[in-house]
């Protein structure tokens, strides 16, 4: 049986309306007959001081047909996930919670997702990654903000200990790698030594090569947006573990002092530019294979399955990128709308890899000179001409390719200042085309 301890306040630091829905959760659980729980994250972060509001829910009984019930009593969207007994809801204020059947995990092969079985509390939570993850609380009237910790998880979280709950867990799912590594470093725990040694036993041999690309990606972009990463990945690199997005990514030490400068032009980026929103972890994985070869990147994202866009960032992060930088931090002048032309077709990732590189280098002028340029450039990149290329026709201009260039030195002397009205860009057109006014 596990160890229970009475603790209501715990939950009472929820915001009172998210206490509130998980009471009538409880109480809908008594009238349903079953044992409701909020479990594992959640749970591990009221211990430690701290409010998220991922709610995960299980329930000793049918989750999915109580996932229905609350969906339906709430007016909450419902997505049910048959195979693995889970169901996910938002309500309508855009609160999320998952709610689950209490099971057991089985794994036919190491790496493959496990056939799941309807079981106990004590076995679901003994199916979980980490004790300080395998801690429930208890929401039905009577037992409200009863603790559940049959494995320890209060007894880690005090000693800031990151444990498996059993030598086979690494194997079962390697994915838990990468989730060890972003708990140690997001709340500056340890691994227990036991679990320090599976971990680089595991770490040491190809099961992670087993994980699906896209399970393998999905678990290195929750690291990556951590609040800092840094830190994970060189654990990444002391484990071995880069070998995982590609066995020949180059990791030099260049790559290392980029991938140290992102978290200063990703802070000094979000001051300038406010309205831009930046995939910080596509950032850090341009930045770690900006030196790799395009066949290596290009295999890479193949095996992550990424996006057309992120798979686009990705390919952007290395020749291309060093090019612009070259020419934007040389000593002579660039006018504005070179600067234009040099970054228009870079996201805002590949803007902030360049910032990041020019951090790297540790010349101050130099980083100077580039700031200001991007600057400009983002004060540029919304302008427009005027005319069009209907205009254009009007004034007797034969259509074609050459419309492309006219508003492209348009738009070069509107971003250099030369031009601000429409009919000064009349009359450039007029005399740089030799049409008749
Ligand atoms: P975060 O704060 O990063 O969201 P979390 O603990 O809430 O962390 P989730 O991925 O939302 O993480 O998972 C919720 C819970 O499900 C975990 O606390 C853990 O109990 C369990 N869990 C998640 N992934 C695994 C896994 N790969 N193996 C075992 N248990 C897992």
């Amino acid at each position: 049986m596990a160890k229970q301890t009475h603790r209501p306040a715990l939950l009472q630091r929820l915001p009172d309306r998210v206490v509130g829905l998980l009471r009538e959760i409880g109480q809908l659980g008594d009238e349903r007959g079953c044992q409701v729980y909020v479990v594992g994250g959640v749970v591990r972060d009221l211990l430690l001081g701290h409010i998220t509001l991922d709610l995960d829910l299980t329930v000793e009984g049918d989750g999915i047909a109580f996932a229905r019930l609350v969906a339906d009593r709430y007016g909450a969207g419902l997505a049910v996930f048959e195979r693995f007994a889970t169901a996910r809801l938002t309500f309508p204020d855009g609160l999320k919670m998952d709610i689950a059947t209490t099971r057991r995990e089985s794994y036919a092969q190491p790496a493959v997702l496990p056939t799941v079985q309807p079981a106990s509390i004590e076995e679901d939570l003994y199916r979980r990654d980490f004790t300080i993850n395998a801690i429930a609380m208890q929401l039905n009237p009577g037992q409200f903000g009863h603790l559940l910790d049959a494995y320890g998880g209060q007894r880690d979280l005090r000693a800031r200990t990151i444990r498996v709950l059993h030598v086979g867990s690494f194997q079962d799912d390697p994915t838990r790698i990468f989730r060890a590594i972003r708990f140690e470093q997001r709340y500056g725990f340890r691994l227990e030594p036991t679990t320090s040694r599976l971990l680089a036993q595991a770490a040491s041999t190809n099961l992670i090569q087993q994980l699906s690309g896209p399970r393998l990606q999905n678990e290195i972009q929750l690291l990556f947006a951590e609040h800092n990463p840094v830190r994970a990945i060189a654990r990444l690199v002391q484990l071995k573990l880069l070998r995982f997005l590609h066995r020949r990514l180059c990791y030099t030490t260049n790559v290392r002092r980029v991938v140290t400068a992102v978290p200063k032009a990703l802070a000094w980026w979000a001051r300038r530019f406010q309205d831009s929103v930046v995939d910080r972890p596509i950032v850090y994985l341009m930045a770690l294979s900006s030196e790799s070869s395009p066949a290596v990147v290009a295999a890479m994202i193949r095996r992550f399955a990424l996006s057309r866009v992120h798979a686009e960032n990705v390919s952007t992060g290395g020749s291309r990128i060093d090019r612009a930088l070259k020419q934007l931090t040389n000593k002579g002048t660039v006018r504005p709308s070179q600067v234009y032309r040099l970054l228009a077709d870079l996201s805002d990732e590949a803007l902030v890899l360049l910032l990041a590189k020019q951090v790297a280098r540790q010349h101050g002028v130099r980083l100077s000179l580039l700031k200001r340029h991007l600057l400009t450039y983002m004060k540029n990149r919304t302008v427009k001409t005027a005319l069009t290329g209907l205009d254009l026709q009007s004034m007797g201009l034969k259509p074609g390719p050459q419309y492309k260039t006219i508003l492209g030195k348009l738009l070069d002397a509107r971003i250099d200042g030369m031009i601000t009205t429409e009919a000064e860009e009349r009359a450039f057109v007029q005399k740089r085309f030799d049409l008749v006014g």
